[in-house]
């Protein structure tokens, strides 16, 4: 059987019989992964807290052909991402970039750049007090990375592009926006601002270890969580667990 190792974070992990765990990871090399940890609930010493969700770790496990779970050899920690546990908020944050990278990112889909946004989120969050600009920063990263870009800079019927002050509208079906004058019957819409589209594009641009220093507008925060959440939704087909709980928290749900 091929040994293989890569960077991975636990996505999932759950108890299966008495002594083992079915863990499912997001790793850098085999997009999804799903794995068996012989004797991980006995041996504590062998996995030492490695399977924890979120947990950042160095991946070493065995693949059968045409074997769907892998069986998990041996792993060590990189980053356990502890602060995540210690704060509900920070938990919710972190369930909602997994959720979305479940939905949105195929079985052993290799993705570096997905790997690499969750890695850098999950760190964010664990390191800083997390806004509701972390939610918004990291869909629509996701989405340009997986194909679902929406387009920002012109409207998607006649190209008309941005211009000082004028509104636009944020279309759930088409994945973009349209000027006023093409959002006459259309339903679906959300109303957006020029100063929200800058942001969203700053958001899904800018180099991420300056991330954490974006601040959204009040209006940017509500106009953008209408426009992109929603067309998350509207790609997923459902609303998102981990939305509903976030909604809870902050006494919305
Ligand atoms: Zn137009």
């Amino acid at each position: 059987m091929p040994l293989y190792r890569t960077d991975a974070i636990v996505i999932r992990s759950m108890d299966f019989s008495e002594s083992d765990k079915i863990v499912t990871f997001f790793t850098r090399d085999f997009g999804k992964l799903r794995g068996i940890a012989k004797g991980a609930k006995k041996s504590k010493k062998r996995f030492s807290n490695t399977l924890e969700l979120f947990s950042y770790i160095s991946l070493l496990f065995f693949q059968k052909e045409n074997l769907e779970l892998a069986r998990i050899n041996n792993c060590s920690i990189i980053k356990a991402h502890m602060e995540i546990y210690k704060d509900i908020e920070k938990m919710a944050y972190g369930s909602y970039f997994i959720e979305l990278i479940n939905e949105l990112v195929g079985e052993r889909e290799k993705n570096n750049e997905v790997f690499n946004l969750l890695v850098d989120s999950l760190s964010l969050v664990n390191g800083h007090k997390p806004g509701e600009e972390i939610a918004r920063i990291f869909e629509i990263r996701l989405l340009s990375l997986v194909g679902y870009q929406p387009q920002l800079q012109g409207c998607l019927t006649c190209g008309h592009r941005l211009s000082n002050g004028e509104m636009f509208w944020f279309s759930s079906v088409k994945g973009g926006i349209v000027c006023n004058r093409c959002s006459h019957g259309q339903g679906n819409l959300s109303p957006i601002s020029p100063g929200t589209l800058k942001i969203l594009l700053l958001a899904r641009d800018m180099d991420f270890r300056k991330i954490h220093r974006l601040i959204f507008s009040k209006q940017a925060l509500m106009e953008s969580k209408e426009a992109i959440a929603n067309f998350i939704q509207y790609q997923m087909g459902k609303e998102p667990n981990s939305m509903k709980f976030l909604k809870k928290i902050h006494g919305l749900g």
